[in-house]
């Protein structure tokens, strides 16, 4: 099996990738090759995939997975964003209570929002086919937090054609739908075919 290095040192991602991936591959996180983190200095979310892709495959030889995502809401201009994670500054918490307070003003349509994953696969750090898979959630944001599962925004994030919040959906249950599982089933047809 091809080694694909995971350039990711989320445990939670890595673990998941592995989960559906190794079937296919011989799944090797990042760090266990020593490589660092490098600074995500693209502005779209493919951008950033490619980076972290790139970066991977230069100081290991090997080909590498990487993904980029983030909760998207039009009505705060595609904030949270690519800033996603540091949105506050402080945390998921501060995160998800700088988000309800800047979406105080809007009611309705407007609190419609979408997680979205791009996952990039680079053969060797100057491959210039590289497969690159999207996937979408949409859903909107709730006026207060529920449940603890999931992670980052989930708590403040309702699916569309969901009474729950994605915080309260289980792990299989959001994997089904979710934007990175959707992204990855992508990925896997296009590195098949
Ligand atoms: P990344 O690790 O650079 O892709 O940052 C992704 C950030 O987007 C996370 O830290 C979360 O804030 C947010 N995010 C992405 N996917 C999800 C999800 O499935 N649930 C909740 N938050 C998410």
């Amino acid at each position: 099996m091809p080694r694909l290095i995971i350039a990711s040192h989320n445990q939670g991602k890595i673990r998941e990738f592995a989960e559906i991936l190794g079937n296919h591959w011989e799944i090797s996180p990042q760090g266990d090759h020593g490589v660092p983190e490098v600074a995500e200095t693209g502005t779209t979310f493919v951008e950033n995939a490619l980076i972290k892709a790139r970066h991977a495959c230069r100081a290991t030889g090997c080909a590498a997975l990487a993904d980029d995502s983030g909760l998207v809401v039009p009505a705060l201009g595609g904030d949270p964003g690519l800033r996603s994670a540091r949105y506050s500054g402080k945390g998921d918490q501060a995160n998800n209570a700088l988000l309800l307070e800047n979406m105080a003003p809007f009611s309705g349509a407007d609190r419609s929002a979408f997680y979205i994953a791009v996952l990039v696969i680079l053969q060797h750090a100057d491959d210039p086919s590289p497969l690159i898979a999207e996937g979408r959630w949409s859903g909107s944001i709730a006026t207060a937090p529920r449940g603890d599962g999931g992670f980052g925004y989930d708590p403040l994030f309702i699916p569309d054609g969901e009474s729950r919040h994605a915080a309260e959906l289980t792990a299989e249950e959001k994997n089904l739908i979710s934007h990175r599982g959707k992204a990855l089933t992508r990925l896997i047809k296009l590195a098949q075919a």
